[in-house]
């Protein structure tokens, strides 16, 4: 599947739903395993493959991230849910424990992308907000960022090409000069100053706004990379 263009996330979601109902066959019997390290990482990394192709990233972005961007809940706190369930509990309450043990699994990672999706159940749970190639840029940090590109000597230095401060995804989004045209009209639209802490509840709040937002960021990046090629 092709990062750019391809099926939607929709249909990519799909497939991984899929995956995952052959993975979880049987999952009552053998959430056990999941507690052994080695055998959970070795489900990780093949969820992890889903992920990043639900989600249009770059291969480098770490497991966690991957998965709560994309909404897979970990293996082990999914084989956990069917035991519940399995054992007697609700479908709800199954599903409400797993979700605050995935919460509480997130708030320790201290990544770019924890920063931005702060409650992972409103994350989770939204009906709308797709993803894309660009979108997946900015919520992971990596991408057409020189930060990120430096770190990987693919770069000669960290600076951002248009105003030479430290170009990173929030520099890019949230404060370069050169795009703030395309900031102001966005916010004018949505009567909101943009900042890393509001941005994606911002998104979360309705459909509009994560179109907008989206449609925002995307024009953002690809005009970047398309710069940036010069
Ligand atoms: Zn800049």
């Amino acid at each position: 599947m092709p990062n750019i263009g391809g099926p939607s996330t929709m249909k990519r979601k799909m497939l991984s739903t899929v995956g995952h109902s052959v993975i979880l066959y049987g999952a009552p019997i053998w959430a056990k395993a999941m507690d052994t390290i080695s055998l959970r990482n070795k489900l990780l990394s093949l969820q992890r493959r889903m992920a990043l192709r639900v989600t249009c990233a770059y291969r480098t972005v770490a497991t966690d991230s991957i998965l709560a961007i994309s909404g897979l809940p970990p293996i082990h706190l999914l084989t956990q849910e069917r035991r519940q369930i399995f054992n007697g509990k609700t479908k709800e309450e199954s599903r409400n424990l797993m979700l605050e043990k995935w919460q509480s699994e997130w708030s320790v990672s201290k990544s770019w992308s924890t920063y931005l999706i702060k409650d992972i159940r409103k994350w989770f749970l939204r009906k709308h907000g797709a993803l894309n190639y660009y979108l997946t840029q900015f919520l992971t940090g990596h991408g057409s960022f020189r930060k990120y590109l430096y770190e990987r000597e693919r770069s000669r230095d960290d600076e951002c090409i248009y105003c030479g401060e430290k170009d990173d995804a929030e520099h890019t989004i949230i404060y370069c000069s050169r795009w703030n045209l395309e900031r102001q009209t966005v916010e004018e639209k949505l009567y909101i100053k943009l900042s890393t802490e509001n941005i994606v509840d911002t998104m979360l709040e309705d459909e509009e706004k994560w179109l907008q937002i989206n449609a925002f960021v995307s024009a953002v990046l690809k005009a970047k990379s398309k710069e940036e090629e010069k």
